[in-house]
């Protein structure tokens, strides 16, 4: 034998100007709706979504029957906007829980459409059993967000489920043993955006009385900034399995008897494509912006790890470069001689006529012999500079051109080794 003791408590904020949010008590069924859409449509919404589910409900008190329930609600608001243009794109979240019946046992039976939650409170901790229908949160789930980066996210207000927004609606259900001593804590995001979990535990774990509880939490929302509406419905267990060692049994299974966690995205994404106007309308995201969104994400994390390497490549690359190409410099200038004048004698050098880039010729040897040991025409390429290929070839060549002018001088004087005739003719002086 079960039996439930509830409480709750509704207050539009300090922001908004009127409450579009609904909680729903009677003695087996217990729910929260936050309504959403432009005029009225959003108290439309969960006006109709409780109505509906507390009477599908009555006619089928079993778990099965409360997800349909959902189903009946979500039919009932979609068909109601269809017919009212005014109120195209209403929509609503909603999260319940229903003492049934089934096989003979009483159990709990838990469904959720939206970012409302459901909590149970046991043993001195509070857990969430629903998990938010909301870009931010499929973030988290798909990793691209960590909780707490979600709770703060500018996406974390845009559901990717709603009630009411599309012909179907994929239910998540969850069957729960119930327990004597436990809580549990519905709530729309009024709450849970003002209240982080331990403020919210701190409540429940020191008003006895759930309806007193309720208020408390409303109150402290309130305090805390109530930028929306702030529902709650506190139900207690207060009479029930009494089981103090054995952990509660939480049965997840959605509508089609799958844990929404277990859904692959594209199954959430078809469970949530909704008509362009109607999402519009209702200010959710249409399924392909949802998904150019998160193409947008994927890639900027992608190209952040993408720059990350290419950069790293780049710079490694182009150190390499660079280091080739100075040594490349290098090694042309330092294996480049010329032969030139300076204060009338003939000097080696090594590097480029005229220097190269930031090299400068170096003086690497003074010959000892002046323009007038040198025939007179070859002084205009020696002012200029003659190439050679070495010091010793340098040498040669400056040796050949003394031999020669010694020839011209002493016809008579043999010429002297290595050579006759220089190595270099002055038709081959290159001026930079
Ligand atoms: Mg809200």
């Amino acid at each position: 034998m079960t039996l439930l003791r509830s409480g709750s408590a509704t207050d539009t904020g300090l922001v908004r100007s009127v409450n579009q949010d609904l909680a729903v008590e009677s003695a087996n069924l217990f729910a929260v709706a936050d309504g959403m859409g432009g005029h009225a449509g959003g108290e439309v919404a969960s006006r109709l979504a409780v109505d509906a589910l507390s009477a599908s409900f009555g006619r089928q008190p079993t778990g099965a029957g409360l997800s349909e329930a959902v189903s009946e609600a979500n039919t009932v608001v979609w068909e109601h906007s269809l017919g009212n243009p005014e109120l195209r794109g209403m929509g609503t979240t909603l999260t319940a829980v229903a003492l049934v019946n089934e096989d003979g046992r009483d159990a709990l039976a838990l469904v959720n459409v939206g970012d409302s939650r459901s909590y149970r409170y046991h043993d001195g901790e509070l857990t969430q059993i629903t998990t938010d229908h909301s870009l931010a949160e499929e973030m988290v789930r798909t990793g691209e967000l960590t909780s707490a980066e979600a709770a703060v996210h500018p996406h974390r207000h845009i559901l990717t489920r709603a009630l009411g927004v599309s012909s179907d609606v994929a239910v998540d259900l969850w069957r729960i043993q119930p327990v004597r001593g436990d809580r549990f804590l519905l709530c729309s995001d009024g709450l849970t955006n003002e209240l982080d979990t331990a403020q919210i535990t701190e409540v429940l774990s020191s008003v006895t009385d759930p309806g007193e509880a309720a208020g408390l939490l409303v109150r402290a929302a309130r305090t805390h900034g109530g930028s929306d509406n702030i529902t709650v419905v506190v139900v207690d267990v207060v009479v029930g399995e009494d089981d103090e060692t054995s952990e509660p049994t939480v049965a997840a299974v959605s509508s089609d008897f799958r844990s929404s966690t277990d859904q692959t995205e594209a199954e959430v994404d078809d469970a949530t494509s909704l008509p362009p106007a109607a999402a519009a309308e209702a200010g959710l995201p249409s399924r392909r912006e949802r998904r150019k969104a998160k193409r947008r994400q994927r890639r900027a994390a992608r190209g952040r790890r993408l720059i990350t390497f290419r950069t790293l490549l780049f710079v490694i690359l182009f150190g390499a470069i660079l280091v080739g190409a100075f040594a490349a410099i290098r090694w042309y200038d330092t294996n480049s001689y010329f032969v030139g004048v300076s204060k009338n004698e003939l000097v080696i050098y090594q590097g480029r006529i005229g220097g190269f880039l930031w090299y400068h010729p170096v003086e690497v040897q003074r010959t000892g012999a002046t323009t007038a040991d040198v025939p007179g025409n070859y002084l205009g390429a020696l002012n200029a500079g003659v190439e050679e290929s070495s010091v010793g070839a340098a040498r040669n060549y400056v040796a050949n051109l003394v031999n020669i002018r010694q020839q011209q001088l002493n016809p008579q004087v043999p010429a002297t080794s290595p050579a006759t005739t220089p190595t270099s003719s002055p038709t081959t002086t290159k001026v930079t």
